[in-house]
């Protein structure tokens, strides 16, 4: 098998708040010049690095807002978030668990800090990825996928070096729980120092690493710190990770959508015209209803 090889390694972006409760380091698609689908089926990566949030009585977030054509993933490493939506979903996650909201044809949702964290305040570290939708899928029911921690799969590296904990797809046989409309892998690797891990990901798919914690080494040769996104080129399947220090390294790969992407605000449609079609079933009310 062929070595994925390392395109670059990027250090994190400026920061931006999205609301008042997301402190995010957008690596894509705004963050660095590249193609608007890149890193398809992830469209949007927004990493809020670790950060201290002060104790407060009124939580902080983002209020009611609506999406169509994707799906939100939300991967929470510190702090404590809840959602809610139209469709009447609604879901607290904390450390290690992972929130998959379908927007599909269309949904309200609010996201903000979990009361008594809220309140305590501390640590605060997450992810919020938007997973495209193919054609096909875009106008599909809305869904919610709450996964703890617990129901994630996980593989046991040898000698307690590690553990990969799988969301999606497969590592060596271990199946993760989340339902997707394309495939897509998506993996926690929580490695000690000194472990090694070798991934095969098939040569197509779009793929990249955060460094959530720590620092690893590549392919036996590039060095990448902690809150460094690493983009892979798609010329090989194989994957060599060496931690340098204890490490938390966020794995994403998925299989291209290969269809035209219009993207506006909170829609990812195909065209133009369902952008604005976006608009008016918004605006005429036709997303329901969701309480600020
Ligand atoms: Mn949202």
């Amino acid at each position: 098998m062929k070595t994925k090889s390392i395109q670059q390694i990027l250090p994190p972006p400026a920061p931006h708040m999205v609301g008042d409760g997301f402190r995010v380091h957008n690596f894509f698609p705004s963050g660095y010049d590249m193609h608007i689908a890149r890193m398809s089926p992830f469209f949007l990566l927004d990493y809020n690095s670790k950060v201290d949030f002060p104790g407060t009585d009124t939580p902080r977030g983002v209020g009611v807002h609506p999406h169509r054509g994707f799906e939100t993933v939300t991967i929470a490493y510190q702090g404590k978030v809840a959602h809610h939506d139209s469709a009447g979903n609604s879901g607290v996650i904390g450390e290690g668990d992972v929130q998959w909201m379908t927007a599909a044809s269309g949904i309200l949702h609010k996201e903000y800090h979990e009361k008594e964290y809220a309140k305590k305040g501390g640590l605060f570290q997450m992810v919020q990825l938007w997973v495209n939708l193919p054609a096909k899928h875009k106008m599909s029911t809305p869904k919610y996928q709450g996964i703890t921690n617990e129901q994630m799969g996980k593989y046991n590296l040898p000698d307690k070096s590690g553990v990969v904990e799988v969301i999606a797809g497969e590592l060596n046989g271990i199946k993760g729980p989340a339902f997707t409309f394309t495939p897509i892998e998506m993996y926690n690797a929580r490695l000690k120092k000194g472990a090694k891990l070798i991934l095969n990901l098939p040569e197509n798919f779009n793929t990249g690493i955060l460094v959530v914690e720590g620092k690893v080494k590549v392919n036996t040769t590039e060095d990448a710190p902690v809150d460094h996104f690493i983009l892979f080129k798609n010329d090989g399947e194989t994957i060599e990770l060496e931690a340098l220090e204890d490490c938390i390294l966020l794995v994403l790969s998925g299989e291209p959508i290969n269809e035209p992407i219009a993207p506006y605000g909170p829609f990812l449609m195909n065209t133009k015209e369902e952008l604005m079609q976006a608009y008016e079933d918004f605006n005429s009310g036709k997303f329901g209803v969701l309480e600020d």
